[in-house]
């Protein structure tokens, strides 16, 4: 609010609007013909074999877990940088999360780091695919099949990014992308849990919708819960979707322009882009010198930032797990260094151009102290 640049704005409009009126004349409301169409895209898009709606990413990991039977005395194996709900779904489903560093120049987990913190109890890694990058799947999988661990994927963030040729959330076991309002396509709030396995499958469907295959029973044959979503969110879902081609150039055009403005200073680093995966910009993360002063000359210029992920470690909601903070050091150096710019489709070429221009006053100025 009241900001000249904010960090966020959904690509939202006629489109969206267009579709939600359909759902208000039909007077179908709940799951129904739009989220039909709107699994229908994505599965076809992601080449999942399944596909189920959920309310919102972090309740999409929770049944994800549940479907793996992941629970009591287990342990959940993710990375030191994300966001909050990913270790926080798997202490609701009553496991443990673990963490483990990351690589500083992408800041996807560490995969080199995983197999020591391997124990009997361990039942699953969850990577994350952190800003719009996949992680390096292959030796996590590679890891797992010898652990005999599932592998539950965080792409929250990440619709429209694939893993040499495998789109992210399709590779492990089960996987998740969310729809909440910052991310690549948005609903309000929404999610989708993608799996390539029947029984997974099948587990899900009877679990998000109170433990029956179809509404209008009342013959429960499983336990469950409501994940469902409604097809007044869908309806922004289908429009959405159908622009993604667009809002994926409009943000690649916006991030590239950063670069190119940036790219003469030297305290401005972008993180590293990796072989194995094409890049969405979730943000636009840099890390800088004298990142405190930055985010604040910078918000008193309008502009709205966000620092980094807190690593999980340092959570006030993680003490129970006994953390020291300095058991990371990645995460703990490159939180300290790191802000994210905004970047979305409706972001402007002379807004890119001001945020740079900021950006540069302020280290000219500070050159000068
Ligand atoms: C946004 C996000 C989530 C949670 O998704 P919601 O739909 O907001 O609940 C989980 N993990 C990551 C990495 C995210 O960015």
């Amino acid at each position: 609010m009241g900001y000249k640049i904010p960090q966020l704005e959904p690509y939202i409009g006629k489109e969206e609007l267009k579709n939600l009126k359909k759902v208000i004349d039909e007077k179908w409301i709940t799951e129904g013909v739009f989220s039909k169409e709107f699994l229908e895209i994505i599965k076809e898009f992601t080449e999942a074999k399944h596909v189920v709606l959920a309310n919102n990413g972090t309740l999409a990991l929770f049944l994800g877990l549940l479907s793996l039977g992941i629970g009591k005395g287990d342990e959940v194996i993710v990375p030191d940088f994300t966001f909050n709900a990913s270790a926080s779904s798997v202490a609701f489903a009553g496991a443990k999360p673990v963490f483990v560093d990351i690589d500083e120049g992408n800041l996807n987990i560490d995969v080199e780091k995983i197999e020591d913190v391997i124990t009997e109890k361990t039942k699953a890694i969850m990577p994350v695919h952190i800003y719009g990058q996949s992680a390096d799947m292959d030796p996590i999988i590679k890891l797992a099949k010898r652990y005999n661990l599932r592998v539950i994927e965080d792409a929250a963030e990440t619709y429209g990014v694939f893993y040499k040729g495998k789109h992210t959330g399709t590779i492990g076991d089960v996987g998740i992308i969310s729809f909440f309002a910052d991310k690549t396509i948005t609903c309000g709030e929404g999610a989708v849990i993608l799996t390539n396995d029947y029984e997974l499958y099948d587990k899900l469907r009877y679990l998000r919708n109170q433990g029956r295959s179809d509404s209008g029973s009342f013959i429960h044959p499983q336990l469950g819960m409501n994940f469902r979503m409604t097809d007044l969110q869908c309806a922004v879902g289908v429009a959405q979707l159908k622009k993604f081609k667009e809002i994926e150039k409009k943000k690649i055009e916006g991030y590239r322009l950063y670069q190119l403005l940036l790219k003469e200073l030297g305290g401005v680093s972008f993180i590293e882009e990796v072989d194995y995966s094409n890049f969405i910009p979730f943000r636009v993360p840099i890390r800088v010198k004298n990142c405190d002063e930055l985010i604040q000359y910078l918000e008193d210029s309008g502009i709205q930032t966000r620092g980094f992920f807190y690593p999980l470690h340092r959570q006030p909601c993680f003490n129970y797990l006994g953390y020291e903070k300095n058991d990371f050091p990645v995460t703990n150096k490159i939180y300290s260094e790191g802000l994210c710019l905004p970047v979305f489709p409706g972001l402007k070429k002379e807004q890119i151009e001001y945020v740079c221009e900021k950006i540069k006053e302020f280290y000219n100025v500070e050159e000068k102290k």
